[in-house]
């Protein structure tokens, strides 16, 4: 038909040519290895990227090759995330805290040609490096150890390069720009490859008002990993905005982020709960200490929020946190929890319970969940599994045919997650399929017992977990965490749950821990914990025999 809109490409030439254009005096800032903080400005940047993009195309980067990362979060690496995908290849970021076995597997996997290592993580890639087929290894050096053997200096390879050449590439929106598998904490890790028009569209979603509401007078740190789900687009987001952004570099521990949240004035931050319950106990041990008065908002996803975190932060501190659900799949945010008009007057703890729950679907991200009996109605109550479909979401894995069961036959995602949806369309997460417990043949969720444990005084960490039972053949068991100093029993943790729970809900026990074990993502790690605890209660039954 004639008369229509030009069909202009959606990728990521595109982003990197307006940032160009508009964004070049916006601020990048890197906190480097040995501490040091490094900044310059993305019009610093674009050049670079543009060099880095010409140089891997001599290597030999062709359409649709993939190229790894295996780096921090840095201002190197988001070149690498702008190079790759503009000289036409595939940005693969690979996750450093996986196991070399996988790690091998991946890289292999994915077919990655050309890799970009940061030296400080030398000796972890070289676990992997020979069996994963990778052809050139890039080192991008923050150190003086000397180059190692057949590798290129990051530095020495853009200093041969010629910006000149850098071609604007019409790439087709429906072309490969990323690859993430995920962490494979349900299983082998299967790789999702996101189109350069899933990007844009995503990075758009995102900035939206009622999403992560990001706009250029923003500056913004990820604190989430660019390995991990690419730090949840936000690099993306924040280069087609133009928002100032900050790098932790490795050194992610509470005082190091809370130095960088106060000195560079950052408005908005994002990361895993496990990140921010440190950090608000360190806040509360130290009233005063930190000027956050520029930060309004604290992004939390990647594993439940708990609701005392969530109006700790809020009560003891003035600040907001937006809870967001996602998954690798979906490039990743899928929900945010903006609180709707229609509880802006009511009180306080309601919002606050309106925020412990996922949030609404980002625009055009459909949601729908389903149980034995059907799709659930949006009561708040009917649990079932999440489907979700959208234009940033996974329809299959990569050379993966054996995981098509992860899809509807009407072309649906099925994330399993079980979930509650109420009436305002706000996704309550109660467990992922495989954590869910079935005591007498009824769903209990596991997550909302551990957020509701981590509201006692002493608790710092807890995780609720299916154990065998001989009599219900599923009951729950806590493994908690407490705090430095402080004292709880087993009773009185279980009388504290008690009014907030039916009665077949509670936890029959409470085994105490040192820690609890994370997978790469900082998430509990239940696997490990059913190898150890999973046959709790038949272990005690035989011992009473
Ligand atoms: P992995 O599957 O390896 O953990 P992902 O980062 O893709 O990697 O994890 C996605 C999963 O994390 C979701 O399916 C869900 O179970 C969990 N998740 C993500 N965000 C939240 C959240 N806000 N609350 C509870 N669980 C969440």
């Amino acid at each position: 038909m004639h008369g229509l809109i030009m069909d202009f490409q959606l990728n990521i030439p595109a982003m990197l040519r307006r940032a160009e254009q508009l964004h070049f005096d916006r601020e990048l800032v890197s906190r480097r290895p040995d501490e040091s903080i490094d900044r310059y400005t993305y019009g610093d940047m674009i050049p670079r990227a543009k060099r880095l993009a010409v140089a891997l195309q001599k290597l030999g980067l062709k359409e649709g090759d993939r190229a790894a990362t295996f780096c921090w979060n840095h201002s190197q690496h988001l070149e690498a995330y702008m190079a790759i995908p503009c000289a036409g290849g595939v940005l693969h970021t690979l996750n450093l805290r996986l196991h070399e076995k996988d790690l091998e597997y991946i890289a292999s996997h994915a077919g990655d040609k050309i890799a970009i290592v940061d030296d400080v993580l030398w000796d972890l890639f070289d676990k992997f490096r020979a069996g994963s087929g990778i052809e050139h290894v890039i080192v991008v050096r923050s150190t003086d150890k000397p180059l190692p053997p057949g590798t290129i200096d990051y530095e020495e390879l853009l200093a041969d390069a010629n910006e000149a050449d850098f071609e604007y590439l019409d790439i087709d929106e429906r072309a490969a720009a990323t690859m993430c598998y995920t962490s494979g904490t349900t299983g082998k890790p299967k790789g999702v490859l996101a189109t350069h028009r899933a990007v844009v569209l995503h990075s758009m979603a995102s900035a939206m008002t009622d999403t992560l509401g990001l706009s250029e007078r923003d500056t913004v740190m990820a604190v989430v990993p660019m390995f991990h789900a690419n730090a949840w687009g936000m690099p993306f987001t924040c280069m087609l905005i133009g928002a100032k952004q900050v790098f932790p570099g490795p050194h992610l521990d509470p005082p190091h982020l809370l130095d960088l949240l106060a000195s560079e004035k950052v408005t908005v931050t994002g990361g895993v709960p496990t990140i921010w319950l440190g950090m608000l106990q360190i806040l509360d041990e130290n009233a005063g200490k930190y000027d956050l008065s520029s930060l309004r908002a604290v992004v939390t996803g990647g594993s439940a929020a708990p609701l005392s975190m969530i109006e700790g932060f809020a009560e003891r501190h003035g600040l907001l946190m937006l809870h967001s659900w996602g998954m690798t799949e979906l490039c990743p945010v899928g929900t945010v929890g903006t609180v709707p008009h229609r509880l802006l007057d009511k009180p306080k703890k309601e919002q606050y319970a309106f925020q412990a729950k996922q949030g609404r679907p980002c625009p055009m991200v459909e949601i729908r969940a389903r149980n034995e009996n059907g799709i659930v109605p949006w009561d708040g109550q009917s649990m079932g599994e999440l489907e979700v479909r959208g234009p940033w979401i996974a329809s299959g894995y990569y050379n993966r045919p054996d995981a098509a069961t992860s899809f509807t036959d009407d072309g649906w995602f099925r994330t399993g997650d079980i979930v509650a949806i109420d009436e305002f369309g706000c996704l309550h997460l109660q467990d992922r399929a495989k954590d869910v417990i079935k005591s007498g043949g009824e769903w209990i969720s596991s997550v909302a017992l551990e957020n509701a444990l981590m509201g006692h005084p002493a608790v710092a960490e807890a995780a609720v977990i299916c154990a065998q039972h001989p009599k219900w053949a599923e009951r729950p068991l806590a493994i908690v965490v407490l705090k430095k100093g402080k004292k709880a029993s087993s009773e009185e943790l279980i009388d504290f749950l008690r009014p907030q729970f039916a009665k077949w809900w509670l936890p029959d026990a409470v085994e105490f821990a040192d820690a609890i074990p994370r997978t790469s993502a900082g998430k509990f790690l239940k696997t490990a914990l059913r190898d150890k605890y999973g046959d709790y209660y038949t272990r005690q039954e035989t011992a009473q025999a």
